[in-house]
């Protein structure tokens, strides 16, 4: 019984590999983005809902329009890679809550939310783009997702053999993941691996939406300045540390650039 068990587990396993094109990694992931985006999307609303929405000031379409540019050079770039239409269930929304808490995230879809909180370090545009980056970034390589999957493993080693997995149970591994629900839009802190991840794409994406990637140390370097102040783990930065961080930013610029010039971008901003 436990070799059933075990065998199952291990073709659930290989079934739910996926390349991603953005890491170029098979990576374990059980949820399909029609599981997890309807999840994310009523989580959005819901926080849209239950906090200060801005709307309408120089801030908040600055939020909108850098948000627009990233996702069109996601699109651009999957396009030219052979992936056209892989962001086809994603529905793009870009808000700006009033909230001093230094934050910014992106739920699964494209469900983006900065708080007015971490404009001071932003400073302007290409800065905002850098967080953009570097959240759409955690989306785009379906880090939440992978985290859940990972959870699943974990729940079906202690109760084996029920693979059946249930709505309810998405809500609460989703939850989970993304530390919605308790306290709302609070992102459990990813992976090492996964921030280097989202830092990498991320840079790669702002340079062909136009802009300078050289900026994302400075933008870092500014985080780092800040660290002692109220912050979510996203943006602590215990790992990878800033100055690892930094240095591989600084190192990752030029074929940033470089990438996006095959895209036509001949000057960043
Ligand atoms: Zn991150």
């Amino acid at each position: 019984m436990k070799k059933i068990i075990l065998t199952g587990l291990v073709l659930l396993a290989v079934t739910a590999c996926k390349t991603n094109p953005f890491t170029g990694k098979s990576t374990l992931n059980f949820y399909p983005n029609s599981q997890v985006f309807p999840t994310a999307f009523a989580q959005y609303d819901q926080f849209l809902e239950s906090n200060k929405v801005v709307k309408g000031t120089s801030d908040a379409q600055m939020i909108t329009k850098v948000g627009q540019r990233i996702a069109s050079a996601a699109e651009r770039w999957l396009n030219a890679n052979g992936y056209p239409g892989y962001l086809k269930d994603y529905k793009w929304e870009y808000n700006l809550v009033q909230d001093e808490t230094v934050n910014a995230w992106c739920m699964p879809g494209g469900k983006i939310v900065f708080y007015t909180g971490i404009l001071p370090i932003t400073q302007d545009e290409t800065g905002v783009a850098v967080v953009m980056g570097h959240e759409v970034a955690h989306a785009l390589a379906d880090h939440g997702a992978q985290r859940m999957s990972a959870s699943t493993l974990q729940q079906l080693g202690a109760v084996a053999g029920n693979v059946a997995i249930q709505d309810e149970k998405t809500l609460g591994l989703f939850n989970q993941a993304y530390g919605v629900g308790s306290q709302i839009g609070v992102m459990l802190p990813f992976s090492r691996g996964h921030e280097t991840e989202a830092d990498r794409i991320g840079l790669q994406i702002m340079a062909i939406a136009g802009y300078d990637p050289s900026e994302a140390a400075e933008l870092w370097k500014r985080m780092k300045a800040n660290s002692g102040g109220q912050a979510p783990p996203e943006f602590l930065s215990t790992h990878p540390s800033n100055d690892t961080r930094i240095n591989n930013l600084t190192a990752w610029a030029p074929a940033a650039k470089q990438e996006a010039r095959k895209f036509g971008v001949t000057s960043f901003e």
